[in-house]
């Protein structure tokens, strides 16, 4: 295909930033800032949040006077609200183009073709993709951290959430494959790899469970750092643990989202695991990683949420005191068995709000205090590129996923260096190099 100008637009999370990535490649196109300047444009949406679908349409939408101006300016949808809705947006919306699932990426190219040779507006949605993970993702020359993608799908069917229908059951890819993508960011500069998956943790292949994919990992040279997102913490397992303890590149990190601190809640939701296991869990964690930094997911309001249930999920939070976490209230996704529950189950929105207004302050004072208590100690820093806070100066991250901002020259992005705190900020610390 010849070099087009493409144009992304991403809603929703590092999954779909990561596939947008793997969309730009599978186009071959040049990325371009604007969609003014652009051949293709696509729409990369989101439908896990309430109103995450409306903001996918009014994106849409708004692409209705450029197609006007630009005729042969080719609009796609892609992402979950495409998989959702398939062949309904082209009836929805007259001036979109081509529909294109999160699992067909690979196919895009066809549809590219049959647009501009067949004057067709084709839907690509299906689970069934044999060459799945074939479409690796664009890289920015220059950057240092990257993603790679190590499972499609989720089986575990989280009674609120959305997922497992639109980016279907779990699929695994193969170690070398994994191994020769992260291999291939490393030879362009890449010096961090975040592997990135549904439920990250619970990846198996011949055998192999997730501890062994970090193992091998840490084998290839040049890659200073390993991260993972997302883990579900039923599948924490003793091999896991022992990687995240003897591998010195795996970062001191986890993202580990528990929803709720309610059993009856967590019973709800599916999530197939008691506060107990998940308590337990962050203890043989940090039994075996004592720096380890922990940060989560919370969603209030869940359907027959109680005071009293939300005071076992503020509870948790402050037994296990995680180092920052995302919370959200209830918002039912169509489709999912937690939207057809009963009215009179609905925790009122006030309540809600009260609820969510009352964790995240929670939360603010205890990711300051622990931003602060790093005041004094040095932290080893992948320098990511310059900070937004001052001239003459970068901004990286620590091991424990921490923001951090100092004075120095450009030519450190890309090396780990040695930075002594000196403020901790709600969102992010500040130091000074030291050697
Ligand atoms: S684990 Fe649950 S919340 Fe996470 S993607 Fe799967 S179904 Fe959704």
């Amino acid at each position: 295909m010849q070099s087009k100008l493409v144009y992304i637009e991403t809603y929703g999370c590092q999954m779909n930033e990561y596939d947008s990535d793997r969309i730009r490649n599978a186009v071959g196109g040049m990325p371009v800032d604007t969609p003014e300047e652009a051949d293709i444009v696509i729409v990369n949406t989101c439908a896990i949040r309430d109103k995450a679908d409306q903001k996918a349409f009014s994106g849409l939408g708004k692409y209705k006077h450029l197609k006007a101006r630009k005729p042969d300016m080719i609009l796609g949808v892609a992402g979950c609200v495409a998989q959702l809705y398939g062949d309904r947006l082209l009836q929805k919306i007259p001036h979109l183009d081509f529909v294109l699932g999160p699992r067909a990426i690979p196919r895009l190219p066809d549809l590219i073709s049959r647009i501009e040779q067949a004057k067709e507006r084709p839907v690509e949605t299906s689970y069934d993709v044999e060459e799945l993970f074939e479409v690796e993702p664009y890289h920015r020359e220059g950057k240092v951290t990257a993603f790679v993608s190590v499972q499609q799908g989720c089986n575990k069917k989280c009674s609120y959430c959305i997922v497992p229908y639109v980016r279907g059951d779990e699929v695994n890819r193969p170690l070398p494959e994994i191994l020769r993508e992260a291999e291939n960011l490393v030879g362009k500069g890449v010096r961090e790899i975040t592997f990135v998956g549904q439920t990250v943790n619970s990846w198996t292949e011949n055998g192999r469970k997730f501890g062994d994919l970090l193992r091998a990992a840490a084998d290839i040279d040049g890659l200073e750092r390993i991260r993972f997102t997302t883990s579900y913490p039923r599948d924490i397992t003793k091999r896991m643990i022992d990687a995240m303890k003897d591998v010195d590149k795996v970062c001191r990190h986890i993202h580990l989202p528990v929803q709720s601190g309610s059993n009856r809640v967590l019973a709800l939701m599916k999530r197939t695991y008691t506060r107990e296991w998940f308590s337990d869990t962050v203890k043989r964690l940090k039994d075996a990683v004592p720096d380890l930094a922990i940060s989560t997911d919370i969603i209030v309001g869940y359907p027959g949420e109680t005071d009293r249930d939300f005071e076992d999920t503020m509870d948790l939070m402050r037994e296990v005191e995680f180092e920052s976490s995302f919370s959200f209230k209830f918002s039912p996704r169509p489709g999912t068995p937690a939207a057809g529950l009963p009215k009179e189950e609905t925790v009122p929105d006030e309540t809600a709000g009260a609820r969510l207004m009352e964790l995240q302050a929670f939360q603010k004072e205890v990711t300051l205090r622990k931003n602060v208590e790093r005041v004094g100690k040095t932290e080893e820093v992948l320098v990511e590129g310059p900070s937004k806070h001052g001239p003459e100066s970068v901004s990286g991250r620590t091991s424990h996923n921490r923001i951090a901002n100092f004075k120095g020259p450009a030519s450190l992005v890309g090396s780990v260096v040695r930075v002594r705190v000196s403020e901790g900020l709600s969102n992010s610390i500040r130091g000074e190099l030291s050697v």
